[in-house]
């Protein structure tokens, strides 16, 4: 197998502009999630690289949404510093422009082309799973094919096709180790995705 895994490698040009963490209500949807995730092992980091992975995101007005912060995936709960605004980004350039106290997860462009591909999509949830991602690559989910680098332009085009008429489902990113999102319009559908992907996974173990 490629190796497919290039996670926590920041891959765009960051600007960060200093600002007070978010507001406890900005974020609080989805520390709940993440907790449980984090408890589920698809938040986490990988023990022989010390990388981190799993990232979650909740849009805000204009191009703008809230994401955890970058190497945050070995804590078990996060405060509001850990969380940071995401402004804008440029897919094509490969700039992500954000504001607070830690730079923004580096999967933000990916979270930004799913916002992109469908207004109505609120939430991005971001997991890893070596077992489920293997079972999904097989199965008849929805994907983005593996020559496909996450936070790219092309993504960003896949993402479109993919999400033009759905507001909540999963999908699979071959092209991006143990890489699955669940995306919908509420952070409690988003995150029943996945629990109850999780659960066809453990009857099966
Ligand atoms: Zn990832």
């Amino acid at each position: 197998m490629n190796n497919v895994r290039d996670e926590g490698i920041i891959k765009f040009k960051l600007t960060l502009k200093r600002a007070p963490a978010p507001e406890q209500a900005q974020f609080i949807a989805l520390e709940k999630w993440r907790a449980l995730f984090y408890k589920l092992s698809l938040i986490g980091e990988y023990p022989n690289e010390k990388i981190g992975y799993g990232n979650l995101s909740s849009r805000l007005p204009k191009k703008a949404f809230i994401i955890t912060g970058s190497q945050t995936g070995h804590l078990a709960h996060l405060q509001a510093h850990h969380y940071t605004k995401v402004i804008d980004c440029d897919l094509k350039k490969g700039l992500v422009s954000a504001e607070g106290l830690i730079p923004p997860s580096s999967e933000s462009l990916t979270h930004y082309g799913i916002y992109e591909a469908n207004p109505a999509i609120q939430y991005v949830f971001h997991v890893h799973h070596p077992k489920l991602w293997e079972i999904l690559q097989n199965g008849d989910c929805d994907y983005i094919s593996e020559d496909i680098q996450y936070g790219t332009q092309e993504m960003a085009n896949a993402a479109c096709t993919l999400l033009a008429n759905k507001t909540s489902g999963i999908f699979v990113m071959k092209g991006h180790e143990d890489g699955i999102i669940s995306y919908a319009t509420t952070a409690d559908d988003a995150g029943k995705n996945l629990l109850e992907l999780y659960r066809k996974l453990a009857v099966r173990q």
